[in-house]
């Protein structure tokens, strides 16, 4: 089956990137309120991935285009500034460990100015890695894992079908850690419903506090037709929070979250009042 291009989903500070291309869709497609829900996972061959990295390499020293390279790669290296990619998709972790090496080695080979290379990880890919193997993706400068930890209520965790619990997902994001990769995470207001609010956004201040990440982003629940939870909300059975609850939300994560130092903010589209500062100190 040819390996279909995703569209560009990605972290708000990946904006200036090479978007590239390991899998499509997500391993872990059971979040009731991801527009990845029930998506079937397609991983790419890596002599593909590498005809890519060739063609990037020839255009930038070249400006040369080849014609069997689809249009999208021209159009966004025209605009690449050559010092980040990321790699696509929704856990592009989840790509197969010796070919994940052998492609970022190849990438390092043939670009060597890119100083940043970042995925979305999910804790189960984290956790399925060894220490040794986190590392030395690091040294092969894959630095930066963005993880949605959404909650760190263990009903909430289980009624999205998230797949692991608080114990797991915070044991996941201290390996990252330890294994000194940057670590960005985000976390859902909104999550629990109208019932479980307070609830949803106490356990996510102690998560947070568990993780300890560098990074920590708030996003309003936005709810996706076709999911679990649009279908919840339809029905009556799952209440979604007001504005003003969603700043309650954040209100009680700021307020009791413990971090070492961490950049904090709620300044995605879907968020209802955008804050940002590093904690603790601001
Ligand atoms: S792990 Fe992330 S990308 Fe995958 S389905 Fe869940 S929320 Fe979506």
């Amino acid at each position: 089956m040819k390996f279909e291009r995703p569209d560009i989903f990605r972290p708000p500070s990946e904006w200036d990137s090479y978007f590239l291309p390991l899998t499509n869709g997500c391993s872990n497609n059971t979040c009731a309120f991801c527009a990845l829900y029930g998506e079937k996972l397609q991983v790419r061959e890596a002599d593909d991935i590498k005809s890519e990295i060739d063609a990037l390499a020839l255009y930038g020293g070249t400006g040369i285009r080849l014609p069997a390279i689809p249009e999208i790669v021209y159009e966004i290296a025209q605009d690449w500034n050559g010092k980040r990619v990321f790699l696509q998709d929704g856990d592009a972790l989840v790509y197969p460990f010796r070919q994940l090496r052998e492609v970022l080695q190849y990438l390092n080979e043939k670009l060597p100015q890119v100083e940043r290379i970042g995925c979305y990880a999910t804790p189960q890919d984290i956790l399925r890695r060894t220490p040794a193997e986190l590392s030395e993706l690091k040294g092969l400068k894959l630095s930066i894992f963005y993880t949605g930890v959404e909650s760190g209520d263990d009903e909430v965790l289980t009624h999205i079908g998230k797949g692991v619990d608080r114990r797991r997902m915070a044991g996941a994001g201290r390996k990252a850690k330890e294994a000194g990769i940057t670590l960005s995470v985000t976390v859902i207001l909104g999550l629990g419903g109208i019932e479980g609010s307070e609830k949803h956004a106490r356990e996510t201040s102690g998560i947070l506090t568990e993780i300890d990440p560098d990074y920590a982003g708030a996003l309003t629940l936005t709810l996706v037709p076709g999911t679990p939870i649009y279908e919840q909300w339809e029905r009556g059975t799952f209440h979604l929070i007001s504005p003003f609850q969603s700043l309650e939300e954040l209100k009680t994560i700021v307020e009791n979250s413990i971090f070492t130092d961490c950049f904090l903010s709620s300044m995605h589209a879907s968020n209802y009042l955008s804050v940002r500062g590093r904690l603790p100190q601001d």
